[in-house]
């Protein structure tokens, strides 16, 4: 271990002195650190660079370039664009190193490309079973790829970690970093803290156990793991976890870890790190399952759940936690984009940390200690009445704990959160936080008559009640009811700035830059700059399909590009089915990566439209309770992925339209075979009888009926059919 602190730089000289010298060796430069992790410190310095998720460390999400700004942004236009091999949701942020881009598509794959031109110089794919797909609760998506010296690092949908050589796009490695045998996924980019690759995992609505792990970069090797929820009492897991979670036990009632639920609190997105305090920071999700007397008895904070947790990234020590939601059973998640910044907050300077997260409240705790300094709604919040800062604790409206009174709570915010993985920004010269928000309401009810599911969703809640009646006006008020909103945020005085209203939720992550834009994308596709300080908004292009991901920016040569990762999906549009569809594009998906430039001359091809078939709309009398027991178990089953009243949010097909639907023989092979299972369609006969998936495919005959009888009454009125 070479130590020569007279040679670095501040922040790895602070970096040194909270944590000893790296004994990291790969590549040591002066001050003991390999020269990734040198950059890596000083990211938020390379503007012509995106080396980490984040940008930097701290996740700001802000990059230093002004070389496009409002009085230019009026002429960006495409510089290339490359259109990927999957349909599914696309969420990564490209990594940019040296004037190469890495970035990753549904099902896991890793793209490299020449940043400049788009040339495609390899492709690695994982060969992810389309199987594990049932795992996913919120589609195949991947939110990106790490670097570090020389490999570039990604997590796979069945649970692997994988580096790939930068240069060859060939595996190095490759470890599994879960028990394939449990509903486990990865979604989230790992980060890479001094040499170790960090990784986390999702299934928090199938039944998991959730954990983060750190592997050596240079060989896969684990280094530590930090379980986030207790194992069975008396019996330790050998991990850095254990004496912290005895603690955790004791808010934790009834048969948590061997009922199925596993209790979750999944680390499946967020985190950030702090190389002065080596403070690495982990947001924490729900717990498994949401409805809590299931869960635990309907008591306990349930700790980890719903927590920021600060670790050592060398060890995976404990150092402190805040629990944003105790008892979690509305799916609020803490996984939400954490950003770390310096701010002045009654006359002192703070080192905070920022977080808006499902539960609707902007927090900013201190960073060094989890201290609670402000915490405020930036939506409109009915779970709870406001935070006690000395106790920490939320004031929590009793009328909320549906399943302790075995009630119906129809909440705002809902389920998919008034923030989801979308993530923020924070640009430090107007010192505001640019916020993808949404109202989306939820009605939570416990099913008393629930049942583990040996595929798919186990979360113990009564989906039946979401059901919609067939009212066009009903509907049409309950989809006018979801908005988003881009809000500005001042997080020293915890108010709003300015905000744009949008008109459908699940709008995409932000990018701000010191050219004092800010960019996003939306649902219907557009992506559009904004001005910083005011809101006005100063460009949008056409990108043809619903924009979640975040764009990037960075620069060659002096000249300065945009790129964003363009494609539908993920929760939204599988959990909201018919509900998701805003505007003239219902439910598509043109999945590309996409660069812009000043005066950039390409354009997309035109728009071919996609016809959805014929409804199977052939059946009419049959028994309305066999239509019921269909109803109920699709319910139970289907609607997660196919949608609410069997109308598909675009993503997966649509049952009314399947042919398999008018098919007995067909619909046998898909739903008990499995025929389709690499496709992402398992079999279900481990989960229903021979008669409920009959009753099933009698249910969406019977929507698909009433499809066309709406549309067979337009005509006659003389409108155009749907
Ligand atoms: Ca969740």
């Amino acid at each position: 271990m070479r130590c020569n602190l007279g040679v670095v730089f501040a922040v790895a000289l602070s970096l040194l002195t909270a944590a000893g010298c790296s004994e990291h060796n790969a590549e040591t430069g002066a001050a003991g650190l390999d020269a990734t992790t040198r950059r890596l410190l000083a990211a938020s310095e390379e503007g012509q660079n995106w080396l980490t998720y984040g940008r930097d460390y701290s996740e700001t999400r802000h990059s230093p370039l002004d070389g496009i700004n409002p009085g230019n942004v009026g002429r960006l236009g495409i510089a290339w664009y490359h259109d990927l091999d999957t349909n599914r949701g696309q969420e990564a942020t490209p990594i940019i190193v040296d004037g190469t881009m890495y970035t990753s598509s549904a099902w896991s794959k890793v793209q490299a490309f020449d940043a400049v031109t788009g040339k495609l110089k390899w492709q690695f794919d994982p060969e992810v079973p389309g199987k594990v797909a049932v795992n996913a609760c919120c589609d195949v998506v991947n939110r990106g790829v790490a670097y570090w010296e020389g490999k570039v690092f990604v997590g796979t949908l069945d649970g692997r970690l994988i580096a790939i050589d930068a240069g060859t796009g060939k595996q190095v490695w490759s470890v599994v970093t879960v028990d394939q045998t449990k509903p486990y996924t990865i979604t989230g980019a790992p980060r890479v803290i001094k040499g170790r690759v960090i990784i986390g995992n999702g299934g928090a609505e199938m039944g998991v156990r959730g954990y983060v792990s750190a592997y050596d970069g240079a060989t896969g090797r684990k280094l530590w793991r930090f379980y986030t929820v207790p194992g069975e009492p008396g019996k330790r897991d050998g991990e850095v976890s254990d004496d912290i979670l005895e603690q955790a036990a004791k808010g934790w009632h009834g048969k948590w870890w061997s009922d199925g639920g596993g209790g979750g609190g999944t680390v499946w997105d967020a985190m950030a790190y702090d190389p002065d305090l080596d403070l690495l920071y982990i947001g924490v999700g729900n717990g498994s399952y949401w409805d809590q007397v299931r869960r635990s008895d309907g008591k306990g904070d349930n700790l980890f759940v719903g927590s920021i947790v600060a670790l050592r990234p060398d060890t995976g020590k404990y150092v402190w936690h805040f629990q944003e939601t105790p008892g979690d059973q509305w799916d609020y998640t803490a996984t939400q984009h954490m950003i770390l910044a310096n701010l002045t907050i009654d006359g002192k300077n703070r080192k905070v940390l920022m977080q808006a997260p499902k539960n609707g409240y902007f927090f900013v705790l201190d960073r060094a200690t989890g201290e609670l300094i402000s915490a405020k709604p930036y939506t409109a919040v009915n779970w709870s009445t406001g935070y006690d800062l000395r106790t920490r604790q939320p004031k929590i409206n009793p009328a909320a704990l549906y399943s302790q009174q075995k009630s119906t709570w129809v909440a705002l915010p809902g389920a998919l959160g008034a923030h989801n993985w979308q993530p923020m920004a924070f640009n430090p010269a107007t010192g505001l936080v640019y916020i993808p928000a949404q109202e989306v309401g939820f009605v939570y009810k416990s099913d008393p008559d629930f049942k583990r599911h040996a595929d798919g969703f186990n979360i113990g809640l009564d989906l039946n009640v979401a059901d919609l009646p067939d009212d066009k006006a009903v509907q049409d008020a309950v989809r006018k009811s979801v908005k988003g909103t881009l809000i500005a945020w001042d997080p020293v005085r915890q108010k709003q700035v300015w905000s744009i209203a949008q008109d459908s939720g699940w709008n995409g992550g932000i990018l701000s830059t010191a050219g004092g834009l800010v960019f996003q994308g939306d649902t219907h596709g557009m992506l559009s700059a904004y001005d910083a300080a005011k809101g006005s908004k100063l460009w949008s292009y056409d990108l043809q399909t619903g924009v979640m991901a975040p764009p990037v920016t960075w620069s060659r040569n002096g000249k300065q590009y945009v790129t964003v990762v363009a494609g539908w999906g993920g929760a939204y549009p599988m959990f909201m089915g018919g509900l998701s569809w805003n505007g003239n594009r219902p439910g598509v998906n043109r999945s590309r990566v996409i660069t812009f430039k000043l005066d950039g001359d390409k354009r997309l091809p035109a728009v071919e439209t996609t016809e959805r078939g014929t409804l199977q709309a052939g059946l009419a009398g049959v028994d309305p309770a066999i239509i019921e027991l269909g109803r109920r178990a699709y319910n139970r089953t289907c609607t997660v992925c196919h949608g609410g009243g069997a109308i598909s949010g675009g993503i997966v097909p649509d049952l009314r339209y399947s042919p398999a639907t008018s098919d007995p023989a067909m619909w046998t092979a898909i739903l008990v075979d499995g025929v389709l299972e690499q496709q992402g369609m398992v079999s279900f006969k481990r989960d229903l009888s021979v008669r409920e998936i009959e009753a099933i495919r009698l249910f969406i005959a019977d929507r698909a009926r009433i499809a066309q009888q709406a549309t067979d009454r337009k005509a006659a009125a003389g409108g155009k059919s749907d």
